[in-house]
């Protein structure tokens, strides 16, 4: 498990985009560099509890949350954070996962 979850910071302005741009929407510029954002903010939470194709799925959680730095972004919950609480990211698998902050 890796701390934090990857985003894309423009070199020219600063801003901070996830997924990556082509070319950045605030000063246009087109080089950008990862960053990594440790926290965020649940704004919805859901359940999968199908997946297509797969017999042994075990239900699990979702949500889309805000980071700290900006971005609105999908990831795995590995709690019962709602909606309004402040969750740490990490990466497992390359994939971005939140659980309500320890405090
Ligand atoms: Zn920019």
């Amino acid at each position: 498990m890796t701390p934090g979850v990857t985003i894309w910071r423009c070199v020219s302005c600063r801003a901070g985009y996830f997924p990556e741009r082509l070319l950045c929407p605030r000063c246009h510029g087109a080089k950008f560099e990862p960053d990594r954002v440790h926290e965020a903010v649940v704004e919805e939470a859901s359940v999968i509890r199908h997946m297509l194709g797969q017999e042994n799925w075990q239900p699990h959680r979702i949500a889309s949350v805000r980071t700290s730095d900006g971005q609105r972004l999908t990831v795995g919950l590995r709690d019962d954070a709602k909606p309004g609480a402040t969750i740490e990211l990490f990466e497992e698998d390359a994939a971005p996962f939140g659980k309500a902050k320890s405090l």
